[in-house]
């Protein structure tokens, strides 16, 4: 190869004035390329232009200008070729950047000078777009990595609430700089691949609806003198973060009113930390109409009200939380949350723990309308309502969920004004508890629940367990308010209960100086206190409690379904016994022979009756004396003495209504394999008797115990059923 004459390839390629240019399918691409050492005596026709990507064609070259007059190239001589480029019809393109030049190739043979132009290789970066079809052919580059991040709009992993199926949104870069593009909808996607510190507010306007993946990215405000995000009436924020990550933070906002998030549309948050954003209300966020927590974190927030939340939406509009935390915020008031008057709030799910405020741990309601239908609030702390403070005639209906280990004070041994462990509820507050757990709180008083200032709590379900108080009240204390003398009321019915509380002073189950309402089943029972004489119950002369006549009866330990229950009401009703306390009948304790032949004689009516004996052992000063005289009258007691004090069994009992029925025949034997004729002769007919006529049944359909103590509950049976066959 003789002067095989390199061509000389300085191409300069001037890709000047080709912006990108938009292409579609069959379309046609022109470019100028600037071209210079050619070896003279070349022609153009000795030129090829080819491209490596077979998708691509060269459609058209035209010299520009006048080629020399003999039709060749001078040497070292810069001409201008312009270059069309032909898509392919039927090509699959994935990008359109693929489309680009990138290898044009030109080679030929000088046949004059027999040079060979060695083929060469050439990148040509033509950033030309093609749009997409209609079709959908062709989508650009930037939308096929966009289409990496597509998920729901929850991040891909949440279920709960009324988020039940997922709906994939495909979400595109934002580095917090550019303007949001929101489309014709007022839809915008975005996600972050790196952190953004804003200079001004995130806005979200009315009619726009912005869908953030935070993607593991933090968006943080420059200085802590703006709030990070705002949303306008009518527009909409999705918060997700896909990662799941502790660096997806809301942050370093700093404002009046919502600080992390101000809310006047809708938010609704799937994920993400609201973290270390300041306020004066609403510390995390300020929201003034729908926010729903799905998932996520507002966390280690402070605001003088409400440390992470700040509501003050109105009727038509609620914050809901289904699941996720608010934890280790703080305030004055409110840490966790701060429900202001006519708020709604609805706690579903989710935890609200360890925020710490000097009224009101987890939630303050300032005459809100409050729904805690399940989740936690644990272990927020307080000086006075540890968990929760309801007041302002705010409405706390509690259906289900647990508020369990929440503290009223941080030192409960010393600090007197610790009141309210779990609630404190206050100035007409209202508190309807059907359901839910209020367990393991602390308090100096009312470790559970402290009622004051004409608040009322009306506990129809689930429990109050397991509180401890240092001072009064382990469960519950109810409080008349000395100065403003209004009290607090507690109304226990249904099936509540109000059980295991411990306090170091009186009071295990409840304190009281308001009032004390119970009705229906409801009970404070199995309590444990220091005081032991006030180990359920320690009421001061201030306190009313109130028994309802329609419940079954006053009794906690007269169940429902007891064979005595309505021989104790009739019993009570018509003042043969009373109860053995307020709220105890004792059913299973034994009587005495004083007791017996008492309720036996005010069961005839109370007779009176004129001195007929001189007992050795009863004196006139004695509350049983007319009913020892009445006994001597109807031949029950045959002795000197009447043992007063001896327990009486069974056996005596029936024995003293049979003589108070006036001794009637009986010839129907017994069945009692322990109760004999020849054995208990003087009490067989009486005993028969009282068979016969069902006052008794024994003890079992083979025995009647016939030497056993006869307890209250018994004895108040046979009376119950001899008078109601008018024998006595
Ligand atoms: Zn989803
Ligand atoms: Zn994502």
């Amino acid at each position: 190869m003789k002067k095989l004459l390199s061509v000389l390839l300085c191409l300069c390629l001037l890709l000047t004035a080709l912006n990108t240019m938009v292409f579609a399918e069959d379309e046609i691409s022109s470019f100028g390329i600037s071209m210079s050492g050619f070896k003279g005596g070349a022609t153009e026709a000795d030129v090829k232009f080819t491209l490596s990507d077979d998708r691509l064609e060269v459609s058209q070259v035209s010299w520009a200008g006048t080629m020399e007059e003999d039709g060749t190239f001078k040497n070292q001589k810069t001409y201008t070729v312009f270059v069309s480029v032909k898509i392919k019809s039927g090509i699959n393109a994935k990008y359109p950047e693929d489309l680009s030049v990138n290898d044009l190739q030109y080679s030929g043979i000088n046949k004059a000078n027999k040079a060979i132009m060695q083929p060469t290789l050439k990148v040509v970066k033509l950033a030309f777009e093609v749009k997409a079809s209609e079709t959908g052919e062709y989508i650009s580059k930037a939308e096929e990595e966009a289409a990496k991040h597509k998920h729901c709009y929850c991040g891909g992993y949440i279920e709960i609430g009324d988020h039940t199926s997922h709906s994939d949104v495909t979400y595109r870069k934002w580095d917090g700089k550019e303007k949001i593009q929101y489309n014709s909808n007022g839809e915008a996607h975005i996600y972050l691949e790196t952190e953004v510190v804003l200079d001004s507010t995130l806005n979200i306007g009315g009619g726009k609806k912005l869908y953030l993946c935070l993607n593991g990215n933090t968006i943080a405000m420059r200085y802590q003198d703006k709030r990070v995000i705002n949303v306008d009436v009518g527009g909409e924020l999705r918060i997700c973060d896909c990662t799941r990550s502790e660096l997806a933070r809301i942050t370093n906002g700093g404002a009046e009113y919502g600080a992390g998030i101000h809310n006047n549309g809708t938010v609704k948050m799937y994920g993400g930390i609201i973290t270390k954003n300041k306020g004066g209300y609403g510390g995390g966020v300020y929201n003034n109409a729908d926010f729903t927590l799905y998932g996520g974190d507002i966390y280690d927030n402070e605001a003088l009200y409400g440390g992470g939340v700040w509501n003050d939406n109105d009727t038509k509009y609620n914050f809901i939380m289904y699941e996720g935390m608010i934890h280790m915020n703080v305030a004055s008031s409110g840490a966790g949350i701060y429900n202001n008057d006519h708020a709604n709030l609805t706690l579903k799910g989710g935890t609200m723990t360890k925020n710490a405020a000097r009224y009101g741990g987890a939630l303050w309601n300032n005459g809100g309308n409050v729904v805690f239908d399940g989740g936690q609030i644990l272990e927020n702390n307080a000086e006075c309502g540890g968990g929760i403070w309801n007041n302002g005639e705010g409405l706390l209906e509690i259906k289900s969920g647990n508020i369990s280990k929440n503290t009223a004070t941080t030192d409960p041994y010393n600090d007197p004004d610790g009141r309210g462990g779990g609630i404190w509820n206050n100035d007409n507050g209202i508190i309807n508890m059907t359901g839910g757990e209020i367990t393991f709180n602390k308090a100096a008083a009312g470790g559970g629940v402290w009622c004051t200032n004409g608040s009322d709590f009306r506990m129809s379900g689930g429990v109050i367990a397991e509180n401890e108080a240092y001072q009064a009240g382990g469960g519950i204390y109810v409080q008349r308010s000395d100065e403003a003398s209004v009290p607090g009321k507690f109304t226990i019915s249904g099936k509540a209960g109000i059980v295991l509380n411990y306090c170091y002073g009186p009071g295990g189950g409840a304190y009281v100086k308001g009032i004390l309402n119970f009705e229906g089943e409801g009970e404070i029972t199995g309590n444990l206190a220091t005081s032991e004489e006030y180990i359920d119950i320690a009421a001061e002369p201030s306190a009313v409690i109130n028994r309802n006549t329609s419940m079954p009866t006053q009794f906690m330990d007269v169940a429902p379904d007891s064979y005595f229950l309505e021989p104790v009401k009739w019993a009570v009703e018509k003042k043969i016994t009373n109860g053995t306390s307020d709220v105890t009948f004792s059913p299973d304790d034994t009587c005495n022979t004083a007791q017996i032949l008492t309720f036996l004689w005010r069961a005839a009516g109370s007779p009176t009756v004129t001195k007929v004996f001189n007992y050795a052992d009863v004196k006139e000063s004695d509350y049983f004396y007319m009913a020892a005289q009445w006994a001597k009258t109807k031949e029950m007691v045959e002795h000197y003495a009447l043992y007063p004090n001896y327990s009486c069994n069974r056996m005596m009992s029936v024995y003293y209504i049979w003589c108070a029925a006036g001794k009637p025949e009986c010839k129907t034997p017994l069945k009692f394999t322990d109760t004999t004729n020849t054995k208990y002769e003087k009490y067989y007919e009486a005993i028969a008797w009282a068979v016969e006529q069902g006052i008794t049944n024994g003890t079992s359909d083979t025995e009647f115990s016939p030497g056993k103590s006869c307890t209250r509950g018994q004895i108040v049976t046979f009376l119950h059923r001899a008078a109601q066959k008018g024998l006595i």
